[in-house]
């Protein structure tokens, strides 16, 4: 277990909740923000096996949101 929580951990443990309680109220784009963090690299999003040109080793890579407000793919896009 990783020591420290994403919002993509927070939205996917307290999402549902919050959205029925406040759901009726929230504008629509930020219900798709938080859909797509929830998502983002987790099997939902599909994925795709990159092999290593040295020794051969498979790894699973999942597929991101793209969003722009989403932590993680905005980490990526700074870091590339
Ligand atoms: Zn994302």
């Amino acid at each position: 277990m990783k020591g420290y929580l994403e919002v993509a951990d927070i939205f996917r443990g307290f999402g549902p909740d919050y959205r029925e309680l406040h759901g009726a109220e929230m504008p629509l784009r930020h219900l798709r923000v938080m859909r797509a963090i929830e998502v983002c690299r987790t099997a939902e999003l599909g994925g795709h096996i990159d092999q290593c040109d040295h020794c051969g080793q498979l790894k699973v890579s999942y597929n991101s949101c793209r969003n722009r407000h989403c932590p993680k793919c905005q980490f990526l896009e700074k870091e590339r």
